[in-house]
């Protein structure tokens, strides 16, 4: 080998080398939901980004802290299993949006604040680069079961007793990025600009959420196709006690990965 041509070999490999950002995504791929690019274009447009087009593997870094009541003696507790459900429940949620969550922090924080004064104290949580889970414990008087700070955001709240279970992955879902189907919308619903800004989830009047064993009860004003997809979204309110929700749409996998790559506090958040 000439000079001149190692030369320009490690020229070529430098150039690679120093230019060559670091990856913020595993190079791993998965299959994901298939969007309808005929019946939804205004949404492909407008969410159209390359973590959804490389079916990349995502997994974030998650800091747990749970929340207890000043005044308890500060006794050793073992989070481990919970850390493990908080995992299990939202590695299920998200598995087909190739959205893996793996607990990295743990701790305990004792706080006069219970899950009802979430805005009060939460700042004093924020973990750079993670997506931060407060764990409440489930007081007599809590106003709601979980709470998200933002639209999309990297801290939420969940009473203990729901960590198991949906509202955790609903909450997670508003931090990145999604909206409750049932956002007020002028239009059919099937538009990136109103309401949950979701284009295969149809309109639906919070009003007519009622449901037995998850199916609907509610005025027939609602087809069964749109029934169908609303009912069982991780994005729907649950009234009932067993679990109705389990699922996401193809849009709103699409929209998630778009907040995902336009965010960097979210991005941040993923190993790299
Ligand atoms: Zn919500």
């Amino acid at each position: 080998m000439t000079y001149k041509l190692l030369f320009s070999f490690l020229a070529v490999f430098l150039t690679t080398f120093i230019c060559t950002k670091p990856k913020a995504y595993k190079e791993v791929y998965t299959d994901l939901p298939t969007v309808d690019s005929t019946a939804y274009t205004q949404c492909v447009v407008r969410y159209k980004n390359s973590l959804y087009d490389n079916n990349l593997l995502l997994e974030f870094k998650v800091n747990v802290v749970y929340i207890k009541p000043l005044g308890i003696d500060a006794i050793f507790s073992d989070n481990y299993q919970k850390d493990s459900l908080i995992e299990v429940t939202l590695n299920k949620g998200f598995e087909e949006q190739g959205i893996l969550f793996s607990v990295d922090k743990s701790e305990v924080s004792y706080s006069g604040y219970s899950i009802n004064e979430f805005s009060d104290h939460f700042g004093e949580y924020i973990e750079k680069e993670y997506i931060t889970i407060l764990v409440y414990d489930d007081a007599a008087g809590s106003r709601f079961n979980g709470v998200a700070a933002g639209i999309p955001h990297t801290i939420c709240g969940v009473v203990e007793a729901r960590i198991g279970n949906s509202t955790l992955v609903h909450e997670v879902g508003h931090l990145l990025g999604l909206k409750h189907i049932f956002e007020k919308d002028d239009t059919d619903g099937k538009n990136a600009v109103t309401g949950d800004g979701i284009c295969d989830t149809g309109s639906f009047n919070l009003m007519d959420n009622r449901t037995s064993e998850c199916g609907y009860v509610g005025p027939a004003k609602y087809s069964e196709k749109d029934l169908e997809i609303i009912i069982p979204n991780y994005l729907n309110y649950n009234y009932e006690t067993i679990d109705c929700r389990d699922k996401f749409t193809p849009v709103q996998t699409l929209s998630m990965r778009w907040h995902i790559e336009n965010f960097p506090t979210l991005s941040s958040a993923l190993y790299y």
